[in-house]
C-alpha cells in the first residue's frame, strides 16, 4: 500500500465532538431482597450507556462481600464497567493489597481511591494508610508488579475533589495542595463532592487549573428531590442545600411535585456546569433510577452522536 493511500472509512467530514462523560454511583445492597431491586435499577440505567457505574465501599471494607457481589454482577451480567471505591482507613496495608489484587483478578480496571468517611473518634493504627494519596501509590505499585498480566494496560484511578472545603481541611488552598499531590501520585481523574451552586464548581475548576492540575474534574450531582436525603447528605458531607430549595420541597403537595422541583433544580445546575466546561456528570443515584433518568431526559447531553456541525464542548 502506498503511503499516500487514504482509507475511505477513516475519512471524516465533520470534527469529532467529545461527548460528555456519564456515570452513576451505586451502593452495595444490604440484603438479597434489595439486591434484586438493585439489579432492576442497573438494567434501567444501562439503557443510557454510561461510561461506568461506581460501587461504593464502607470505610474498613466491612461490606466487602456485598461490594464484590455487585461488582461481579456488573462485570458478568451487564455491558457496564465498574469503578470500585477503595477506602484506606479501617483496613491494614496488607488487607488493602489483598482487596486490590482480588478486584484486578476479577477484571476491575477502575478504582476510586479514597480515605473514607472517618468514624467519630477513630484512631489510626500504625499499619493503616491515613490518606488517599498513599493508597494511590499502593495501587500503582501493584499495577507495576502485574504489568504483564494487565498486558501493559493501566488501571484508571479516580479521586475525590471538594468544591466546598473538606470539613477537616484548614483552608481551600490546602485542599488544592492535596489534589495536586493525588494527581502526582498517579490519579487520572477526580469526581467532586456534591454542591448546589455552579459557581462552587467553577471556582474549584479555576483553582485546580491555576495550580497546574490537568486531570478532568467530573462534577457529582444528587437529584435534589428528597429533603430528608439532602439533610442526611449535608450531615455527612458538610454541604448544605440552599434553604429556598429545601423550603420549596417541604411545601410541595406530594412526591410528584417534589420530584418536579428537584429534577428542575438539578437539570439547571448540571446544564450550567456543563456550559462552564465540565467534562461530564456523575449522578449519586441512591440506588434509584427514576430520578436519575428523569434528570438525564431533561438534559441535552448529545451523547449518542460522534460528529457535530457545531463547536466541541
Ligand atoms: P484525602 O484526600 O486523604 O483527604 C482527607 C483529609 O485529609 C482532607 O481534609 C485533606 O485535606 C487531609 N489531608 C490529605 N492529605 C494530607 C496530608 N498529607 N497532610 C495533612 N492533611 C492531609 N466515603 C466512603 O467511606 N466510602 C465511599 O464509597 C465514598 N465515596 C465517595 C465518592 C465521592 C465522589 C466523594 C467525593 C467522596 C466519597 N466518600 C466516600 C467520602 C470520602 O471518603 C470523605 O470525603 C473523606 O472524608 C475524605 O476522603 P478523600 O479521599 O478526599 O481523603
Amino acid at each position: 500500500m502506498s503511503a499516500t493511500t487514504t482509507l475511505p472509512e477513516l475519512e471524516r467530514t465533520a470534527p469529532v465532538r467529545h461527548r460528555p462523560a456519564l456515570s452513576y454511583e451505586l451502593f452495595p445492597a444490604r440484603t438479597d431482597h434489595s439486591f434484586e431491586r438493585l439489579r432492576e435499577t442497573i438494567t434501567q440505567l444501562e439503557a443510557t450507556a454510561p461510561d461506568h457505574v461506581s460501587v461504593t465501599s464502607r470505610a474498613g471494607h466491612g461490606n466487602l462481600a456485598r461490594v464484590l457481589e455487585l461488582t461481579e454482577h456488573v462485570l458478568a451480567e451487564t455491558s457496564l464497567r465498574p469503578l470500585v471505591h477503595l477506602t484506606s482507613i479501617g483496613s491494614t496495608r496488607v488487607q488493602l493489597t489483598t482487596i486490590i489484587h482480588a478486584l484486578l483478578d476479577r477484571g476491575v480496571r477502575g478504582l476510586l481511591a479514597l480515605r473514607g468517611d472517618q468514624p467519630a473518634g477513630h484512631r489510626l493504627d500504625d499499619d493503616e494508610i491515613p490518606f488517599a494519596r498513599p493508597l494511590i501509590e499502593l495501587i500503582r505499585q501493584i499495577e507495576r508488579q502485574r504489568t504483564a498480566g494487565l498486558a501493559g494496560g493501566r488501571v484508571s484511578i479516580g479521586v475525590a475533589a471538594y468544591p466546598h472545603r473538606h470539613p477537616e481541611s484548614p483552608t481551600t488552598s490546602h485542599d488544592i495542595e492535596v489534589l495536586v499531590a493525588k494527581e502526582r501520585a498517579g490519579a487520572d481523574f477526580a469526581i467532586t463532592q456534591v454542591f448546589f451552586d455552579p459557581e462552587d464548581y467553577c471556582r474549584l475548576l479555576g483553582r485546580t487549573r491555576s495550580a497546574g492540575i490537568r486531570m478532568p474534574l467530573v462534577p457529582g450531582f444528587v437529584p435534589a428531590t428528597n429533603p430528608d436525603r439532602l439533610a442526611r447528605l449535608a450531615a455527612l458531607s458538610g454541604v448544605a442545600p440552599p434553604r429556598e430549595l429545601l423550603h420549596e420541597l417541604e411545601l410541595a403537595a406530594d412526591a410528584s411535585e417534589r420530584r418536579r422541583i428537584g429534577v428542575r433544580f438539578t437539570v439547571d445546575l448540571a446544564t450550567r456546569v456543563l456550559d462552564a466546561g465540565a467534562p461530564g456528570l456523575h449522578l449519586f443515584t441512591f440506588n434509584q433510577h427514576t430520578d436519575a433518568l428523569d434528570v438525564l431526559d431533561h438534559l441535552d447531553l448529545d451523547r449518542w452522536s460522534t460528529t457535530s456541525q457545531g463547536d466541541a464542548r
